[in-house]
């Protein structure tokens, strides 16, 4: 069986000189990378209490909806500006490439609910920042983060002190 790591394709200069893009589609278009991928992040759970999994567009998506579907529990999706037709909350924040604005319904997650987020990779941790803002501020309570992979080197985790952040894939 093939490890995890072999699954991943490593594309230099993309989509900036000096950037190495770790590429996610390349385990999805393998089953036995798929499977893999899914079961190593489910198995980050298999200690954490939680009511829901909440993921990002879109890449969240790919990873949050079998975990929840497997774990039995609601999936939450947080979307880019203006894509959710109720009432939304949204915060702005910066990524490694540019800014952007995300947003979740209002009413999507109640007060003391204990929330896992799913990612597929974690870089400067901005994104993540941005959604612990978005739970935390419909009185959600972030348990866990787990992320397929993280770039070490853009000190992501610095920005999520004190929270339970967990990855399959770690680059230096
Ligand atoms: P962050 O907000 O800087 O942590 O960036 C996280 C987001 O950037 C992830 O959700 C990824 O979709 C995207 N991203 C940044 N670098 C890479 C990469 O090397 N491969 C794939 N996605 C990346």
């Amino acid at each position: 069986m093939k490890a995890i790591e072999e699954y991943v394709r490593s594309i230099p200069d993309f989509p900036e000189p000096g950037i190495i893009f770790r590429d996610v589609t390349s385990i999805l278009q393998d089953a036995e990378g798929l499977h893999l991928a899914i079961d190593l992040m489910q198995e980050k759970l298999k200690d954490v209490e939680f009511d829901v999994v909440v993921g990002p567009e879109s890449r969240g998506f790919i990873f949050g909806v079998p975990i929840a579907y497997n774990l039995h529990k609601p999936f939450i999706p947080i979307r880019k500006k203006g894509k959710l037709p109720c009432e939304t909350v949204s915060v702005e924040y910066e990524l490694e490439y540019g800014t952007a604005t995300i947003e979740m319904h209002k009413d999507a997650i109640k007060p003391g609910q204990r929330v896992v987020i799913i990612d597929d990779l974690i870089a400067t941790g901005g994104t993540n920042e941005a959604m612990v803002k978005l739970i935390e501020g419909l009185g959600g309570k972030v348990v866990k983060t787990v992320f397929l992979m993280e770039l070490a080197g853009l000190n992501g985790r610095d920005r999520l002190e004190g929270y339970d952040v967990d990855a399959v894939i770690t680059y230096p």
